[in-house]
């Protein structure tokens, strides 16, 4: 399959099941699930089955499913209010070295500038 996993890294660990997560959808380039420290209901995280830092080292091919995955948990979660989110290196608040989409749902009475 189109998994190239790094031993240690605790997503990877998550797309091999060995630990858990709330699973959502999941393909051949990609895993998604909720984030275990939401920032609204549903936030979740859609990541590619490739261990890559930061976005750049991702191959195009796992980036183009993930992004449509993240897009269909948009719509499914109902695609009004949301947030696509992608953070690269430690000063732009990156805490995990595995690529990863945060899909955040604004629900309709959080604030504007919230
Ligand atoms: P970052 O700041 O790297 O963009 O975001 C990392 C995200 O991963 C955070 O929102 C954090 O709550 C989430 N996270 C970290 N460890 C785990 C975990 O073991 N399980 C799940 N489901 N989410 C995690
Ligand atoms: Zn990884």
């Amino acid at each position: 399959s189109a998994v190239k996993s790094l031993s240690t890294c605790i997503f990877c660990k998550i797309i091999k099941g060995e630990i858990p997560s709330f699973k959502l959808l999941e393909t051949e380039f990609t895993f998604s699930f909720l984030d275990i420290n939401p920032l609204s209901k549903g936030h979740s995280l859609v990541i590619p089955k490739f261990h890559g830092e930061k976005l750049h080292d991702v191959p195009d091919e796992y980036l183009a499913d993930t992004l449509s995955i993240a897009k269909k948990i948009a719509i499914a979660q109902g695609a009004e209010n949301y947030n696509i989110l992608q953070n690269n290196g430690r000063i732009a608040h990156q805490l995990v070295d595995h690529v990863h989409f945060h899909v955040i749902p604004k629900p309709s009475d959080s604030k504007a500038e919230g």
